[in-house]
Formats: C-alpha cells, sequence, structure tokens
C-alpha cells in the first residue's frame, strides 16, 4: 500500500480528539510530498537539521514538530518556525528554547519528555525531577515558551500489559499536572507499534512513522 492509502486507513480508525503527527524522518522530500497531498499537515522529525531542510523545501502550511532529542546549540535553527518540541528534558535545554524563542519575537510550545520505560537508554525526566522542574522558579521566569503538556515512549517489547502500565502510569503523572497547568491539553505518546495501546490509555497525540511511510533503513 501507499502512502495515501496508509494514512487514509489510520485517520479512519484514530478518534477525533488524537492528532496524528507523521513521523517522516529520513525520508526523502518527495514521498513527504506524498503524504502532503494525502492531506497531513502535521510531521515530525528527530534531527534538527534533516527538520530545516524539509522545512525549507516543502510548502510553508505544515506544522513541525522536533520528536527527537534536543542538542542546545541547534535549538537556533529551528527557533524560527517549530510548532511543537515533543523532547524536552531539562531546563537547560527549555531556557535555550526560551532564549531563541524570545530573539524570534514568538512563543515556542514544548512538551516535557517523561522517562517511563525500563530501558535506560531512553532519554526524559524522571517524575521526580518533572515535579521540581515545573515548580521552580527557574521555570517559572520562561515567558517564551509553554509547555502544553508530556510525552513518553514505552520499553520496545511484545509485552503488551508492561506497555499499558507504562502509558498509564504517564497518565497519571500528567493528570496529576495538568490540575495546576491551565496550558496542559497534550499527551503524546504511541508510535506505529503500540499507539493503540497508547490510546486507551489516554494519549491525544500519536507519532507515526513505519505505519504510513513503510520500514526505515
Ligand atoms: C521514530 C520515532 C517515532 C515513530 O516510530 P514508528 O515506529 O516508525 O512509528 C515516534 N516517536 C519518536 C520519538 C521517534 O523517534
Amino acid at each position: 500500500m501507499g502512502v495515501k492509502e496508509n494514512l487514509l486507513d489510520l485517520n479512519s480508525t484514530l478518534p477525533a480528539n488524537v492528532v496524528l503527527v507523521a513521523v517522516s524522518k529520513t525520508k526523502p522530500v518527495e514521498v513527504v510530498q506524498e503524504a502532503y497531498h494525502a492531506g497531513q499537515r502535521i510531521f515530525g522529525e528527530n534531527k534538527i537539521q534533516e527538520m530545516v531542510e524539509k522545512y525549507e523545501a516543502m510548502p510553508k502550511d505544515i506544522n513541525w514538530h522536533m520528536i527527537g532529542h534536543i542538542q542546545t546549540n541547534k535549538v537556533k535553527y529551528m527557533a524560527s518556525f517549530v510548532d511543537l518540541v515533543h523532547g524536552v528534558d531539562s531546563l537547560k535545554v527549555l531556557e535555550e528554547i526560551n532564549r531563541q524563542a524570545q530573539k524570534h519575537q514568538r512563543i515556542i510550545d514544548c512538551l516535557l519528555q517523561v522517562h517511563i520505560a525500563e530501558e535506560e537508554t531512553k532519554f526524559g525526566l524522571a517524575k521526580d525531577e518533572l515535579d521540581l522542574l515545573l515548580a521552580s522558579d527557574s521555570y517559572l521566569k520562561l515567558k517564551n515558551i509553554k509547555v502544553k503538556g508530556l510525552m513518553g515512549m514505552a520499553t520496545f517489547t511484545e509485552n503488551k500489559e508492561q506497555i499499558r502500565k507504562e502509558f498509564t502510569a504517564l497518565k497519571t503523572v500528567y493528570d496529576q499536572h495538568k490540575i495546576n497547568n491551565p496550558n496542559f491539553s497534550t499527551l503524546s505518546m504511541g508510535m506505529s507499534g503500540d499507539y493503540k495501546i497508547a490510546i486507551e490509555c489516554g494519549s491525544t497525540m500519536v507519532r507515526i512513522g513505519s505505519s504510513i511511510f513503510g520500514d526505515r533503513q
């Protein structure tokens, strides 16, 4: 099946309140254009440089999401156009996004990445680190970023109960913080392999690559 059919299929199964981020990383512009022509307007990339190249090559009514780990020295390249930064996992990164947003006189929406997986390799804040960050004066001072919610990645496993447990834990943390954060509207969890479970657990935004574009090299 082609990109267009995959998108149609996917959109017919997603609940109306769940936003689809089409993860186009490693895919050439021509392939991303196919998704654009099928109506998709939100794309996710995990490398800032690659996102900048696609931003420059593609129509300007696309919302670009940075879903990968953020290197502070590269934030400046995306600050003029990025729509949502999913993978923020330190005050330092948040401060740099704020600084660059200020230069462009805009407010950049961010999600804080929370570590929910068993694997040590996945990035993200521990729950207590998240609590501290959101309560800190340094965070409250930042006027050019808006934290819209949380993002997380489950363990890469066949064990559905484990995935469910991890997503449920993230939803609980999200709900706790949502009480005091009127800006919280987005819980980004779920990829090609686990988005159905993520939605059952309360996801409002799924990041899907291979189910739309096919396997990556
Ligand atoms: C690559 C990636 C995805 C999409 O993965 P698929 O399994 O291809 O759907 C989602 N989220 C992040 C953070 C990614 O890096």
